[in-house]
């Protein structure tokens, strides 16, 4: 049986997300940017917290960890954060690694650059990538711990998930991207569309997400650091394609 997700606003702007495995009755939370939301969605939908997996160790990723797991007795699967700061984890991941939940199943795919530690869950048969601070609808996060270089490898590597995956990223950040992205495209017409559906989006308070590779192929100007006609739109002819990811990510730090 197919995959089911549930997502849900926390804190400001995270976004919170529940996968569930109809056929075994698990379900995970992927990270947990707090308690009380993941509680509130578990009982909308009459699942049973089995597991939570979690891609970086920022405190909005991670500070509901503690009392769910006292609560549903889950288990807390996480990738190898040197600082510790991840709560009580049970399981630790690193690329190449698979998780499941139920009887779904995860790759997990190393994806640093925003942190050190930062991973994907990638269910390659549900055709589902979460993939938190990495890479967001029409944007990517910010390069905290890593280099420019690091960052661009790690979109690379997503870049290359079949174009029908459907991502979940971890902000509700669209609008904002979609108003930076223009500047870098604004002759992009995949981006225009995207821009007026973005709008209709956020007016009819409807999430963005999830999005598709396919679709962030054609209008994220992070993903397309290596198509000529955006490096010649930053005056950067010729330039390797990760010299015009960090021109981009350094525009938008500034925007
Ligand atoms: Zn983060």
């Amino acid at each position: 049986m197919p995959a089911e997700t549930h997502l849900f606003l926390c804190l400001k702007d995270n976004f919170g997300v529940l996968l569930h495995d109809p056929s075994t009755g698990a379900t995970a939370a992927i990270d947990a940017p707090e308690a009380a939301p993941v509680e509130a969605a578990l009982a909308a939908k009459g699942w049973r917290l089995t597991d939570i997996l979690v891609t970086h160790h920022h405190a909005d990723h991670t500070a509901g960890i503690a009392e769910l797991k006292a609560k549903h007795k889950c288990r807390v699967i996480a990738p190898h954060d040197k600082a510790a700061k991840i709560p009580a984890v049970d399981v630790r991941v690193g690329e190449g690694d698979t998780v499941t939940v139920g009887s779904l199943t995860a790759r997990v795919l190393e994806t640093p650059g925003h942190t050190l530690d930062h991973v994907s869950y990638w269910f390659e048969q549900d055709k589902i990538a979460f993939v938190a601070d990495t890479l967001f609808s029409v944007g990517c996060g910010r390069v905290i711990e890593g280099n420019a270089g690091m960052m661009w490898d790690s979109l690379l590597k997503l870049r290359k998930l079949p174009d029908d995956t459907q991502l979940y990223c971890g902000h509700e950040y669209t609008a904002a991207n979609v108003r930076f992205a223009l500047t870098i495209e604004p002759d992009n017409a995949a981006l225009r569309a995207r821009a007026d559906q973005v709008s209709k989006q956020i007016a009819q308070k409807q999430p963005t997400i999830p999005t598709t590779i396919r679709a962030e192929k054609s209008y994220n100007p992070f993903l397309r650091a290596d198509i000529a006609s955006v490096a010649a739109g930053l005056g950067m002819d010729g330039a390797n394609a990760a010299s015009v990811f960090a021109t981009i990510r350094g525009k938008k730090d500034k925007f």
